[in-house]
C-alpha cells in the first residue's frame, strides 16, 4: 500500500493524464496503469448510461453494450443511480464515502480473492456512469477508498467534458450536413448528380449505418445510390412508405425508409440501414431533418431543370451546354459536308477526377471544372465551339480544321492543364492550396461516311483508347 505522500503524486498524475485531450480508449489505459501503479488494483473501466437508448455503454472499450444479463452492473447501476451520490458498492454490499469503523470491518469480512468495487460518476449531482474497479488483495484502508472516490469524482468531470465535446462536434457536423445538400443546387441541377451527391453528404454524417436512396419512378423504387442493394427487406419495407409518414423501421429497428417528398408526391426515399445493432432515436431524428432538407433541394432542381430546358450555357463553367452542342455538331457536320471543308472535334475528360472529388471535395472538384474550361476557352480560336459534355467531359468542335492542326491544339491544351495550378482556396481545403490535374483527349476528324453520332463516338472511342493506354495524352480515331 502506498504512503500518504504518494497520494498527492498519483493525484498529480491523474490531473495530468485528463487534462491531456487523447482517445478515451488511450486515457483510460493510462488511468488503469497508474490505477496499477498507485493503488494496486487489476483493472478498472468506466460505464455511461446511455438515455437515449436506455443502456449501460462501455466508455473504456468502444462502447460496447452491457446487456441485460450484464446483472451486477446493472444492479449496481439502478441501486447507485438513485442514492443521493454518496455511496459506493464492495462486493455486493453499499458503504458511504466515509468509512466508519464498523463498515471498515465489514469490509474485511467481505473481501474475497477478487474483489469489485463500484462508485457512481455523477455530474452536478447527477449520476450518469459507475467505476467499476477490480483488484486482488488489497489493503482496502479507508485512504485507498478515498483515493477512488476523488478519482471518480476527477473522471466524470472529464469524461463530460469529453461527451460534450462530441456533442457538440455531431451537432456542428450536422448543420455543415444540411446547409451542403442545401447548396448543391447553386452549381449543380441535374438529378443524376445531386442524389448521389447527397447519398455521399448524409453517408459522411451517419458513417455507422448505410445509407441508400432511391428515386419512385413508374410505380417502383430504384435504387440511385450506391450502385447495389441486395436486401430484399429493404424493399419490401419501401412498399409500405405513405407520404403522410415521416418514416418506417423494421420490425428489429434495423432499417428505416424516409420517403422524400415533395408537393405532396412521393419523389423516392433515403433509406439507413443500420450496421450497428439497431437505429436510435436520435440517428431517426437527424434522418428526418436530412431527408427533407434532400427534398427541398430535389424538388428545387427539378425547378431549375425546367427552367434550364431553355438555357443554352453549363451554369458551372459557362461553356455551351449538351443540349446547344447536339444542336451545333449537327450545324456544323452538315457544313462540312456541304462545302466540302474539313472538321475535327476532340473529346476531353479529366484523369482520376473522382479522386480529386472524395480527396478535396466538391467544391474543389468544381473549381477544377472552372478551370479546366478556362483553359479550353483560352487556348482556341474564336469559331471553335466547345461545351461541357457530361460531369468531367468536355467537347470541341473544330471547324476548318484538319486531324494534324487538331492534334496539336489538343497537346497544347493537354501540356497548359497539365502545368495548370488550380487554387483551392475558399473550398474548404486548409491544407493544400493548389492541385494539378490530367486530361486525356480523343480525337477525330470527320470523314464523309460518318453522321453526327458516330463522329462523337469515334472520338470516344479514341479519349477510351488514351484512358487505356495510361491517361495524360491525346490519341486520334482511326
Ligand atoms: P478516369 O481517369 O477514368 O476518367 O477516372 P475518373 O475518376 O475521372 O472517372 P469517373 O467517370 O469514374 O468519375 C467522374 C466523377 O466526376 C464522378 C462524379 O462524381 C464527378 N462529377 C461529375 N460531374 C461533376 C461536377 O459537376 N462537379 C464535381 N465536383 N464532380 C463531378
Ligand atoms: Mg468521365
Ligand atoms: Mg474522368
Amino acid at each position: 500500500m502506498i504512503k500518504r505522500e504518494q497520494y498527492i503524486e498519483f493525484l498529480n498524475k491523474l490531473s495530468n493524464i485528463l487534462i491531456k485531450r487523447v482517445s478515451p480508449v488511450g486515457t483510460i489505459l493510462s488511468i488503469n496503469k497508474l490505477f496499477q501503479t498507485y493503488l494496486d488494483t487489476e483493472k478498472a473501466e468506466f460505464v455511461i448510461w446511455d438515455n437515449n437508448n436506455m443502456m449501460l455503454k462501455d466508455f473504456s472499450n468502444d462502447w460496447k453494450i452491457y446487456g441485460n444479463d450484464e446483472k451486477e452492473i446493472n444492479y449496481a447501476y439502478s441501486n447507485l443511480s438513485m442514492s443521493d451520490g454518496s455511496k459506493f458498492y464492495f462486493n455486493d454490499e453499499y458503504f458511504s464515502y466515509e468509512l466508519n469503523s464498523d463498515e471498515q470491518y465489514k469490509i474485511s469480512e467481505l473481501k474475497r480473492d477478487k474483489n469489485t468495487i463500484i462508485f457512481p460518476l455523477s455530474s452536478n449531482g447527477e449520476i450518469f456512469g459507475l467505476m467499476r474497479v477490480f483488484c486482488e488483495k488489497n489493503a482496502f484502508t479507508k485512504d485507498f477508498f478515498a483515493m477512488l472516490n476523488i478519482s471518480s469524482k476527477l473522471i466524470s468531470g472529464a469524461i463530460i467534458n469529453y461527451l460534450l465535446n462530441e456533442q457538440m462536434e455531431v451537432s456542428l457536423n450536422f448543420y455543415k450536413a444540411m446547409k451542403d445538400i442545401a447548396k448543391i443546387i447553386e452549381s449543380q441541377y441535374e438529378l443524376s448528380y445531386i442524389i448521389p451527391l447527397i447519398g455521399e453528404m448524409i453517408d459522411r454524417f451517419m458513417p455507422a449505418h448505410l445509407i441508400y436512396i432511391f428515386i419512385y419512378r413508374n410505380e417502383q423504387y430504384e435504387l440511385v445510390w450506391p450502385t447495389s442493394c441486395n436486401d430484399k427487406n429493404i424493399y419490401s419495407l419501401l412498399n409500405n412508405i405513405n407520404k403522410r409518414t415521416d418514416y418506417i423501421l423494421s420490425d428489429d429497428y434495423k432499417i428505416g425508409a424516409f420517403p422524400l417528398i415533395s408537393d405532396d408526391n412521393i419523389l423516392g426515399a433515403v433509406v439507413a440501414y443500420s450496421n450497428i445493432e439497431r437505429l436510435f432515436q436520435k440517428d431517426i431524428d437527424y434522418l428526418i431533418q436530412l431527408t427533407r432538407q434532400s427534398s427541398l433541394t430535389i424538388q428545387r432542381a427539378n425547378v431549375y431543370a425546367e427552367v434550364l430546358k431553355y438555357a443554352t450555357l453549363d451554369a458551372l463553367t459557362g461553356l455551351n451546354n449538351r443540349r446547344q452542342f447536339e444542336i451545333r455538331i449537327k450545324q456544323e457536320v452538315s457544313n462540312s459536308k456541304r462545302n466540302n471543308t474539313p472538321l475535327c472535334c476532340m473529346m476531353l475528360d479529366v484523369d482520376y477526377f473522382k479522386i480529386v472529388n472524395d480527396t478535396y471535395g466538391h467544391a474543389a472538384g468544381d473549381r477544377v471544372l472552372k478551370s479546366v474550361s478556362e483553359v479550353i476557352c483560352n487556348e482556341i480560336r474564336e469559331y471553335d465551339i466547345a461545351c461541357r459534355y457530361g460531369g468531367e467531359e468536355f467537347f470541341v468542335l473544330l471547324p476548318q480544321t484538319k486531324m494534324a492542326e487538331a492534334v496539336s491544339v489538343a497537346q497544347r491544351l493537354r501540356k497548359v492543364i497539365e502545368e495548370m495550378k488550380v487554387d483551392l482556396k475558399g473550398t474548404g481545403n486548409d491544407k493544400v492550396q493548389y492541385i494539378s490535374v490530367t486530361i486525356s483527349i480523343g480525337v477525330c476528324s470527320y470523314t464523309d461516311n460518318m453522321n453526327a453520332d458516330t463522329f462523337v463516338q469515334s472520338a470516344d472511342k479514341a479519349l477510351y483508347e488514351a484512358k487505356k493506354r495510361g491517361r495524360n495524352r491525346v490519341i486520334t480515331a482511326e
